[in-house]
């Protein structure tokens, strides 16, 4: 008979179900989809009471919780889950590693961690076949203290797996935060639509996770073409009713031979080899080359008009940090730096990439400051793409090129040319080159509007001579002249000339540019009013 118990029948009972193994471990296997081996076990909480019978978490999980008395249930499990890897171990059966439930609560206990590690070496059972699963939620307590546990459990050697992940809580950015091993996800968050809303959100998920080379399994996982869909989108590890419901001891070791098993591995394939994970893995042969042959590169979130910096490369560092250490970077919010006018810009092709899906490009100028530098103005030059999206967030993956030199150097051309002209337009002087080779003319913006000629004159010097700017008794001398400059027989030329119609005398003028081995490249010709002093 199952009769679920109060809250008062269960506190009763608790010690006896402690002491006598009422609380015992049912094992669920997670699977690859691709090859249908196991990977690993979740190990699940039972509590079989002699009279009350079955008894579910949901029921009595929360009232151990609220009751301070989670964490003796846990560590119940945890031996009872060493006990089993040790009599294994002692016939000769290979494990799969079995991650085992830490409550939040857990975290709250100072010496939980050491406490796990103790029954652990009692047991002897090597830590690789020990997996914790810590809760998203756990996080709503503080960063700090969940950071610190995760700490505490790799420092002994325990993979961590987030547990529940897409339950809500936390953003994609909780995953940049906390270093956990294995992202699981659960189905159950984004029941339903998975070609709607849920399969966007599901999708952006896994692409993160292969970013962060971090492995992802699916959890209550039930139909087949649920398993098929994760398995499309390149998450194939899956647990779920699919392949088994929770199981007790001799069922589950049946199901490992039955199934088989093989290691975990990070989420990577061949085709996105070159975008994944590893590359974010400082020791990987990936980040090699990676900071070698790619340029900057940054990975980040966008939601809400703002820009939450998750990954970046060396390169990344040297175009746009200057010496600002890698925190200083993290903590920067790039939009920080923008006026107004540069982060509409970089907005807007935020906006095209989510639209075209497609590489957009745009230069915007920030401020940058670092402890070792001060401030600075650079000009960065950025190549986005999409690469993920949930309901209310981006995932951004850009390119940058420092640009800076290159805008000054353009800048200084324009500010030159701007005083070119004031300069000329006081002085009444008109100029032009001509790219000897081609017989290119360019005048500047005088002969343009005094003179009516066009921007680019092919041919030099025939059209200006036809158009009568050159007048015809002048027009052979001025070809003769044109082709000494072109053969490089003269460096320059000066001559009074009576220009246009209105025979108009000017100072003619030529400087001859040539190449680094002498040959003619380009002259530059002026046209000085001639004016006479004595009027
Ligand atoms: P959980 O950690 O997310 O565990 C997965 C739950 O989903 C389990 O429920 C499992 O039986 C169920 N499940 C697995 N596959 C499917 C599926 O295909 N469809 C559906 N509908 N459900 C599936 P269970 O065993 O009832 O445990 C519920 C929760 O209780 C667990 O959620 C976990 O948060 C907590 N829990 C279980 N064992 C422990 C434990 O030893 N310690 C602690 N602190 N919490 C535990
Ligand atoms: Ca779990
Ligand atoms: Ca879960």
């Amino acid at each position: 008979m199952n009769k679920q118990m109060n809250e008062q029948e269960l506190l009763a009972c608790f010690d006896d179900a402690v002491r006598f193994g009422h609380i015992f471990v049912t094992y669920q296997p997670k699977i690859n989809h691709s090859t249908g081996r196991m990977i690993g076990a979740e190990a699940l909480m039972r509590w079989s009471h002699p009279v009350y019978g079955m008894q579910y978490p949901s029921d009595f999980i929360p009232v151990l919780e609220k009751n301070d008395l989670i964490y003796r249930a846990d560590l119940a499990v945890f031996e009872s889950v060493c006990s089993f890897l040790r009599r294994c171990l002692n016939v000769n059966i290979t494990p799969v590693p079995v991650s085992v439930n830490m409550s939040r609560y857990d975290i709250y206990r100072k010496n939980y961690v050491d406490e796990i590690e103790k029954i652990r070496v009692k047991y002897d059972v090597p830590v690789k076949f020990l997996h914790v699963e810590v809760t998203e939620t756990s996080a709503i307590g503080g960063m700090e203290l969940v950071s610190s546990v995760l700490r505490q459990l790799h420092e002994y050697g325990y993979m961590v797996e987030m547990d529940d992940f897409g339950s809500g809580y936390s953003s994609l950015n909780v995953l940049k935060d906390l270093a956990v091993d294995v992202i699981k996800l659960d189905m159950r968050f984004l029941s339903g639509d998975i070609g709607g809303r849920g399969g966007t959100i599901i999708s952006a998920i896994v692409q993160m996770a292969k970013w962060l080379g971090t492995p992802i399994i699916a959890e209550g996982v039930e139909k087949l073409e649920q398993a098929d869909y994760m398995k499309s989108i390149g998450c194939k590890y899956i647990q779920g009713y699919l392949y088994s419901k929770p199981v007790k001891e001799e069922e589950y070791l049946e199901k490992i031979n039955q199934l088989g098993h093989e290691p975990l591995t990070p989420a990577l394939d061949l085709i996105s080899a070159m975008d994944a994970g590893k590359f974010w893995d400082p020791s990987s042969m990936e980040t090699l080359i990676f900071n070698n042959f790619v340029g900057g590169a940054v990975i980040y979130t966008y939601s809400n008009g703002k820009v939450e910096i998750l990954r970046f490369n060396k390169k990344y560092v040297r175009e746009i940090g200057m010496n600002m250490i890698e925190q200083e970077i993290l903590d920067t919010d790039p939009f920080l730096g923008m006026d107004d006018k540069n982060r509409q810009i970089y907005k807007d092709a935020l906006e095209r990439a989510i639209s075209s899906n497609d590489e957009e490009t745009c230069e915007t100028w920030r401020k940058v400051c670092s402890k070792t530098c001060g401030e600075d103005d650079i000009c960065i030059r950025s190549f986005i793409r999409m690469i993920g999206k949930t309901d209310h967030q981006y995932l951004f993956y850009a390119m940058v090129q420092n640009i800076t030199a290159e805008k000054r150097r353009f800048d200084e051309v324009l500010e030159s040319e701007r005083r070119m002209r004031f300069a000329s337009e006081h002085a009444n002087v008109y100029s032009w080159e001509v790219d000897l080779d081609t017989k290119i003319m360019r005048p500047c913006f005088r002969c343009m509007r005094d003179l009516n000629v066009p921007p680019i004159v092919q041919n030099y010097p025939e059209p200006v001579i036809e158009s009568g700017i050159f007048t015809p008794d002048y027009a052979d001398m001025y070809r003769d002249v044109m082709k000494k400059l072109e053969r490089g027989e003269i460096d320059s030329f000066e001559q009074i000339m009576p220009l246009t119609v209105g025979r108009i005398p000017f100072y003619v003028r030529y400087t001859l540019e040539r190449d680094e081995n002498g040959n003619p490249l380009k002259a530059y010709g002026s046209a000085t009013l001639v004016v006479d002093e004595e009027e």
